[in-house]
């Protein structure tokens, strides 16, 4: 005897498409062949997916209501109770991808439900270089780039006036045809998108002359990014639908690198810098001036630094993405030892030499 399908998923006739959503993506969760440890979980599994193939269709759901399973059963194929369902978006959103199901569902019910409206654009990957000071500071750029978009004169339909066109007359407008295999006393029906009509039942009479047909046109867009301050390099900035059409949009992906700096060097928020001093000032001590992504500091070199000894700007490194406050700037002290001596130099070192052996 089959289960009732409403029992199967647990729920109330009279519950509502949300409630059956949830009861099957629940369950579907709990009988994951893959990972639930109930032997019987492959078969649940089917159990539930047949269940709500049928209850979340209206159609279906009413024959079922109606005339029980031999209803459903007398009007459809194994394959078609499962046509439009959309398994993607509940795999998806429960396992982050409906992969693995595929091959599952082709093997147990005989067809592909993972293709589902519009078919989508690709997506484009754009480039962008800035400055380290536009890290510093957030800067606005502009991309400019190539993509097919919909036809606007008309409105992606290919058809030069909404009334232009005509019935398919190889599918009778339904959009699919049926292929019927006789395998000895078994009968195969299967359903395939009219090849006449890619699956639209319909077909242009008079082509939209923008796009001659297509629905779509090449054109030029533009974006403006705004680079947040204190971005890392090599990030994605996202583009809702400015990627390519095809049925609908896919995104832009827009990433940003960040140009090698002349004198300084990026760590994190932070920023490094060598500042080089003469071997007398590292031992008596001097100030000088550095440069700072936001103009020259003066700092104080201590008597008795050693060779890279780090002084710290406190503030003076980049802004923390998304967060308050700045990274520091940290300066690196670097001397050499003099290799030429003028005549009177030479003397004071022997002097010092001197000193130090007494
Ligand atoms: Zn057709
Ligand atoms: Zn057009």
């Amino acid at each position: 005897m089959k289960k009732e399908y409403y029992e199967v998923l647990g729920v109330r006739r009279n519950a509502s498409r949300e409630e059956i959503k949830k009861a099957y993506k629940r369950l579907a969760r709990k009988y994951h062949p893959d990972v639930s440890p109930d032997s019987n979980a492959e078969e649940k599994f089917k159990e539930i997916s047949e269940a709500y193939a049928v209850l979340s269709d209206n159609e279906k759901r009413k024959l079922y209501d109606t005339y029980g399973h031999s209803g459903v059963d007398a009007r459809y194929t194994r394959e078609d109770i499962f046509r439009g369902v959309n398994f993607e978006d509940i795999f998806r959103d429960l396992f982050g991808s409906s992969d693995i199901f595929k091959d599952f569902f082709r093997f147990n019910f005989g067809g592909d439900f993972f293709r589902r409206g519009p078919e989508r654009g690709r997506d484009i990957h754009a480039e962008i270089r800035i400055e380290l000071e536009d890290v510093a500071f957030g800067t606005k750029k502009n991309v400019t780039y190539t993509r097919t978009k919909r036809c606007d004169f008309c409105d992606g339909t290919g058809a030069e006036n909404p009334e232009d066109f005509k019935t398919c007359d190889l599918c009778k407008g339904a959009g699919e045809v049926k292929e019927v295999r006789r395998m000895g006393f078994s009968q195969f029906v299967r359903i395939m998108p009219c090849p006449q009509c890619n699956g639209k039942g319909k077909l242009i009479t008079k082509k939209c002359k923008f796009c001659d047909g297509n629905g779509r046109l090449r054109e030029k867009s533009s974006v403006m990014v705004e680079i947040p301050k204190g971005i890392r390099d090599g990030v994605s900035l996202r583009y809702k639908e400015m990627g390519e059409y095809s049925g609908s949009y896919g995104d832009l992906y827009v990433t940003v690198s960040v140009t090698s700096h002349r004198i300084f060097k990026r760590d994190g928020n932070n920023i490094l810098y060598r500042a080089e001093i003469s071997f007398p000032e590292a031992v008596l001590g001097t100030e000088i001036e550095v440069p700072t992504l936001y103009g020259n500091k003066k700092i104080k070199i201590p008597s008795g630094t050693q060779y890279s000894d780090e002084i710290k700007l406190r503030g003076k490194g980049l802004p923390r993405m998304g967060s308050f406050g700045k990274g520091d700037q940290i300066i690196k002290i670097v001397f050499r030892t003099p290799e030429k001596l003028t005549k009177r130099e030479k003397e004071l070192y022997k002097e010092l030499l001197g000193l130090h052996s007494s």
